[in-house]
């Protein structure tokens, strides 16, 4: 079955919700809804029959409807509480990471019921800080939003430059929206430009970079529990 070409995280199966990491050649769920991103601060709310909006996160509390964000380095991150009630999907890159968007993801699904302190949240393949330089506005901006946490997450490369860990602010922000920092986890070993056989990368491809399709599914899944690693 090809959704086999999906990652899951265990944080995520133990909330019992079918959802994938896309990796190259990874189908797109059916019936799947997925905003059009713009690297801005959005929250789309997802309902059977909604249409396309501009935004970097979809928040669902809609059960068995696939939300979903696409990436090429940017950090894809899917929450869900126990039992999956709501989840989200969220593309956070560095501007939508300055401008708020995973805390933005964060208080639309507290708005639609969900507790911060219940929530768990898996980052995705993204670009890591092994590949991913940036230059000095980048890091002003970042500064500006994240303070220490920025200069943790930077590492000077030469003058004017550092290498950024995108994954770290990404914590940083779901641990300052009130999420447990043991309820934040990582894929391990997922740099999109150093894995060319499993994902896409816009720094390593340019303008012909794939996108990978990122989803989760509010409800409890029971063919995830029945079985944990294998295909639902
Ligand atoms: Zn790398």
């Amino acid at each position: 079955m090809t959704e086999r070409a999906f990652l899951r995280h265990p944080l995520l199966v133990a909330c019992g919700v079918s959802h994938g990491f896309g990796v190259r050649g990874a189908p797109e769920p059916e019936r799947c809804l997925r905003p059009r991103q713009v690297h801005g601060t959005a929250v789309m709310r997802a309902s059977e029959g909604a249409g396309v909006e501009d935004a970097d996160a979809i928040v669902s509390d809609v059960p068995g409807l696939p939300v979903a964000i696409v990436t090429a380095d940017c950090v894809p991150v899917l929450v869900a509480d126990p039992g999956g009630a709501h989840v989200a999907a969220i593309h956070a890159g560095w501007r939508g990471l300055a401008a708020g968007v995973v805390e933005a993801g964060l208080v639309a699904l507290q708005r639609i019921g969900a507790e911060p302190a219940r929530l768990r949240a898996a980052v995705g393949p993204h670009i890591g800080p092994c590949c991913y330089e940036v230059d000095d506005p980048v890091v002003t901006a970042l500064e500006a939003r994240f303070g220490a946490a920025a200069h943790a997450a930077l590492t000077r490369s030469r003058p004017g430059h550092a290498m950024l860990d995108l994954g770290a602010l990404v914590r940083a922000e779901c641990v300052g929206a009130g999420l447990a920092p043991g309820a934040v986890a990582t894929l391990g070993a997922a740099c999109t430009r150093c894995d060319a056989a499993r994902f896409h990368s816009f720094r390593r491809d340019g303008a012909r970079a794939g996108r990978l399709l990122h989803y989760v599914s509010a409800g409890r899944d029971p063919r995830i529990l029945d079985n944990p690693m294998g295909s639902p």
